[in-house]
C-alpha cells in the first residue's frame, strides 16, 4: 500500500489585481498549514476569502507569489498539476459527456498506459466503492447529479493520488442529496485513508465531514481546529458567528471566571482576559435558557415555533439575544411583549 502523505503550506501568498480598481491585493495572505496524512480538512469561509485560490495552488492551477507547498517532504511549486500526486473533484463534475461511466473512470489509467486487465480491475473496484456497480455502460448525461458526482469521485480516486482535493463538490445538488453525499464522501475517504482537502462555504457541511476545519477570512486563517474546538472555543467574534449562530452581550471581566453585564455578575470562561477589560460575552442560542426566574431580565420581541425548538429573540438592555428552546411541546411558550429571565449553561458561555 502507498505511503500516506500530508500537505504543508509554508507562508503562502497569492496576489491578484482587482479588476475594478486596478490595484493589487492579497487573495491569500501568508498562510501556513500543516495537514496531517490521512486527515480530512475543510477550508471554510465566506465568498471571496481565498479558499478556492488556496486549493487551486495546491492542485497547481495557480502558482503562489510567495511561499512553498509540500506534499509529504517534496516541494511541489514547480510541478505541473499532472505531476503533483493530487486529484480534484469539481463542483461541475467535469465528466466527459460522450464517454460512458466506465470510460470516464478509466481515463486517467489509459493516460498512464496501464494494461487493459489492470484498468478493468481498478475501475470495477472503484465503481464498487462508490456504489455504481452495474452502471458502467451508462452515458454520464443519463445519470442524476449525485451519481455524476460519484463517477467524478471514482475517477479521482482510481489514479491513487496521495491527496484528494474537493472544490465545493456538492453545491449543484439539492439539500437532501447534499446531506447524504457528504456522509458518502466521508465514508469513502476513511475507507481509503486518503488525505482530503475540501472547500465549502457551508458550515454544516464542514462540521459534518471534517477532522479539522480551517476558517478563512479575507485571505488569512482565522482559526484551525476540530469542529468542537471551533464551535465551543472560537478565537474571534468572526469565527463565533460564522460557525453556528452566536449572541454577543457587551460586558466586562469582573475577575477570572466571572463577567458582569448591566450590574449582573455570572460565571463563564473568561479566556485569560484581564480583570476590568471590556468584553463580548458569547453564548449559543441553544445554551441560553428562558424562564420566569433567572439571571438577566429580558423582554420577548419575537417568538416562533420551529418544530424542534421555539425560536425567541429577546431584548436584554440595548441588545438582542436569540434563543433556541428545544422540545417546546411541554414548556411554557412566551409571547411577544412578555417579560422573562435568561440563564446560561456555564460551559457554553465565554468572553472574547
Ligand atoms: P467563493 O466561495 O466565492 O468561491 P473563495 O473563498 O473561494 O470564494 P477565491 O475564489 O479564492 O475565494 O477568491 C479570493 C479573491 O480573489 C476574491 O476577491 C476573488 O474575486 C479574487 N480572485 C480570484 N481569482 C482571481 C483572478 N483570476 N483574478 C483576479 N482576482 C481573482
Amino acid at each position: 500500500m502507498k505511503e500516506k502523505k500530508g500537505v504543508k503550506l509554508d507562508h503562502i501568498s497569492k496576489i491578484y489585481k482587482d479588476p475594478k480598481t486596478g490595484k493589487d491585493f492579497y487573495a491569500v495572505n501568508n498562510i501556513s498549514l500543516d495537514i496531517k496524512p490521512g486527515t480530512f480538512v475543510t477550508l471554510l469561509g465566506p465568498s471571496g476569502c481565498g479558499k478556492t485560490t488556496t486549493l487551486r495552488m495546491i492542485a497547481g492551477f495557480e502558482s503562489p507569489d510567495a511561499g512553498e507547498i509540500y506534499i509529504g517532504d517534496e516541494a511541489i511549486n514547480e510541478l505541473t498539476p499532472n505531476k503533483r500526486d493530487t486529484a480534484m473533484v469539481f463542483q461541475s463534475y467535469a465528466l466527459f459527456p460522450h464517454y460512458n461511466v466506465f470510460d470516464n473512470v478509466a481515463y486517467g489509467l489509459h493516460l498512464r498506459k496501464l494494461p487493459e486487465s489492470e484498468i478493468y480491475e481498478r475501475v470495477m473496484k472503484m465503481l464498487d466503492l462508490v456504489e455504481l456497480t452495474g452502471m458502467e455502460n451508462r452515458l454520464t448525461n443519463q445519470l442524476s447529479g449525485g451519481q455524476q458526482q460519484r463517477v467524478a469521485l471514482a475517477r479521482a480516486l482510481v489514479v491513487e493520488p496521495s491527496v484528494l482535493l474537493f472544490d465545493e463538490p456538492l453545491s449543484n445538488l439539492d439539500a437532501k442529496l447534499r446531506v447524504s453525499m457528504r456522509s458518502e464522501i466521508r465514508r469513502i475517504q476513511q475507507k481509503v485513508g486518503i488525505t482530503a482537502i475540501y472547500v465549502t462555504h457551508d458550515q454544516a457541511e464542514a462540521m459534518s465531514i471534517s477532522d479539522q476545519i480551517i476558517i478563512m477570512n479575507k485571505g488569512i486563517v482565522e482559526q484551525i481546529g476540530t469542529p468542537q474546538e471551533t464551535y465551543y472555543s472560537p478565537k474571534s467574534a468572526f469565527v463565533a458567528d460564522f460557525i453556528g449562530q452566536a449572541n454577543f452581550i457587551e460586558g466586562h471581566v469582573k475577575h477570572d471566571g466571572v463577567v458582569e453585564t448591566g450590574n449582573i455578575e455570572f460565571e463563564c470562561n473568561t479566556n485569560g482576559l484581564d480583570t476590568g477589560s471590556p468584553c463580548k460575552i458569547v453564548c449559543r442560542p441553544e445554551g441560553v435558557f428562558i424562564g420566569d426566574e433567572g439571571l438577566l431580565p429580558c423582554e420577548i420581541v419575537y417568538s416562533c415555533f420551529m418544530g424542534a425548538y421555539q425560536n425567541y429573540h429577546v431584548k436584554v438592555g440595548d441588545g438582542i439575544v436569540k434563543i433556541e428552546d428545544y422540545n417546546p411541546k411541554n414548556k411554557k411558550i412566551y409571547q411577544v411583549g412578555d417579560k422573562a429571565y435568561l440563564s446560561f449553561e456555564r460551559n457554553t458561555v465565554y468572553a472574547l
